[in-house]
């Protein structure tokens, strides 16, 4: 088991008498740890001492940044009866139990009606979900789930209740060469008609035009309010097939399948989708979050170096961002990271998929903290716009732009010199770039003022100091021009 369970719910003697059964099946402590606190501190001491399965009153996840911090370290499951509602002492209680399903306690990672389930049933339910631990992404009613694994992709669309008779299935030409087989067959094993639509690669696609190409096709194969999109590919794909499921009568559910490292640990998660307009990255789009996701790393095998490397870097940023442990772990195992180990690149991808996840779930709509996760992306961007997106990838050009925000850092008096070191050498044993141009800094600081995430003449800009720990600064923009112009590798 990777995770405690936490068990919620129903009343008390079920819920112990199915926790114990896990437990025992799972092979880990059990605990009863009812508390009326609401903000959990015997469901923290329980998940400190003992992991395992842990029993608690539903009132402890009414509190949401501790629901959603529970969700990142637990795996949370809630039993609703008709008769018994669900247990707490506050406003849970007397909540009808469709409510609950359908409310506030949508965060979470699953939630059954003990009517027509068998305690065993139930169990079996339990061990399964935790033993695939999937991650949630905290967005109300629309919260959903990441499935993250080797070989994960068919066992997580049979999975899924699709509800209607066809889907759209976006892809593009290189996914469908290399994995069309497995990925049609796979959704056709669901029993649906596939109306399968595949898209010309490359970024220049990822425009206006193409979407109407799509909402051609939809309307051929009679997509209708119902029906689920399915997106597979890189990050192009995903994005514009977010887009369209926002777009499509109003919106509709769509399932992403990312298929290069970037989509998986960036792209598909989070619900930013977009086209890119005339100059503008990204200028037209939406927040539309995913009904569910699945990264099955086996798809990397096939990913083109330059852009698997590329990626690494929104890794390292991820993991300066939130996540110490995986820091080290890039550290200790670049090498088997640069060689696409699957094992180990699972339980990478799964820790920044549940870095961003916490954080798309204390700020869905990027009002505040979300920004963060654009560490390295206000000068990144700069420099991608400057190369007119051909000399540096998108990755080449995060991790350019990172360590430059590190010694810009440093300068200001943010980032400790020995922390934007360490970094730039782990940037550099992952084979990215990390020597920066003066010439093209100082052309690229001109190109700031156009970054959109500008207020007024101030810009937001993120800083570490130190690693798994960032904030947030406002810069006057003509100071970030000067700094950033100033800077070079020498
Ligand atoms: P991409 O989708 O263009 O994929 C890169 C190339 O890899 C393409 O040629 C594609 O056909 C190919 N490919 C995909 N999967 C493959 C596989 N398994 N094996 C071999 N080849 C494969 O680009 P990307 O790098 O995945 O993503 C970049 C895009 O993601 C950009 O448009 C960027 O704006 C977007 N993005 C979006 C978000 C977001 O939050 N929505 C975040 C980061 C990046």
């Amino acid at each position: 088991m990777k995770r405690p369970i936490v068990l919620h719910g129903a009343d008390h003697e079920l819920l112990c008498r199915v926790g114990r059964a896990v437990a025992a099946r799972a092979g880990v402590g059990f605990r009863d740890a009812l508390c009326g606190s609401g903000l959990g501190e015997g469901v923290e001491v329980a998940l400190g001492n003992a992991g395992g399965v842990v029993v608690c009153e539903s009132d402890v996840l009414l509190e949401r940044t501790w629901r959603v911090e529970l969700l990142s370290r637990a795996v949370v499951v809630g039993l609703g009866s008709r008769s018994a509602g669900f247990c707490g002492q506050g406003v849970v209680r007397d909540r009808r139990i469709d409510e609950f399903l359908e409310g506030e306690f949508c965060e979470s990672h699953a939630n059954f009606r003990v009517e027509g389930l068998t305690e065993a049933g139930l169990v079996d339910r339990i061990v399964d979900l935790a033993v695939r631990a999937p991650i949630v992404v905290a967005a109300g009613r629309r919260s959903y789930l990441v499935e993250v694994g080797q070989g994960v992709l068919e066992g997580a669309v049979s999975e899924i209740a699709f509800g209607a008779p066809v889907m759209l299935y976006l892809t593009d030409e290189n996914v469908e060469r290399l994995h069309g087989g497995r990925l049609t067959k796979s959704l056709q094993g669901t029993g649906l008609r596939v109306e399968k639509h595949v898209l010309v690669p490359g970024e220049e696609r990822k425009c206006l035009a193409t979407l109407g190409e799509i909402f051609d096709r939809a309307l051929a194969g009679g997509i209708d309010r119902s029906s689920w999109l399915v997106a597979a590919g890189g990050g192009v794909t995903t994005d514009i097939g977010g887009l369209v499921a926002a777009m499509w009568m109003r919106g509709v559910r769509w399932l992403g399948i990312p298929t290069t490292l970037l989509a998986m640990v960036d792209a598909s998660v989070g619900g930013k989708t977009a086209v890119d307009h005339g100059l503008g990255k990204n200028a037209v789009g939406a927040f539309w979050q995913p009904s569910r996701v699945i990264c099955d790393v086996e798809f990397l095998r096939t990913e083109v170096e330059r852009n698997y490397v590329g990626a690494l870097s929104e890794v390292v940023k991820t993991a300066v961002i939130g996540d110490r442990e995986l820091f080290e772990i890039l550290e200790q195992q670049g090498a088997l990271v640069l060689g696409r180990d699957l094992d180990l690149m699972g339980e990478v991808v799964r820790r920044c998929v549940a870095v961003k996840a916490r954080i798309v779930g204390l700020d869905e709509l990027e009002s505040g903290l979300r920004a963060v996760l654009n560490l390295g992306h206000t000068i990144g961007h700069a420099l991608e716009a400057l190369g007119q997106y051909r000399r540096h990838t998108h990755g080449e050009a995060v991790s350019l732009g990172m360590v430059a925000a590190l010694r810009l850092g440093t300068r200001l008096g943010y980032t400790p010199r020995d922390c934007a070191e360490r970094i730039e050498r782990l940037l550099a044993r992952l084979g990215l770039p990390v020597v920066l141009d003066g010439s093209e800094l100082k052309a690229a600081a001109e190109l700031l003022g156009h970054d959109k995430k500008r207020a007024g003449s101030l810009v937001r800009f993120v800083v570490a100091r130190g690693v798994g720990d960032v904030g947030m600064e406002r810069i006057a923009l003509e100071d970030l021009r000067e700094l950033v112009g100033g800077l070079c590798s020498t």
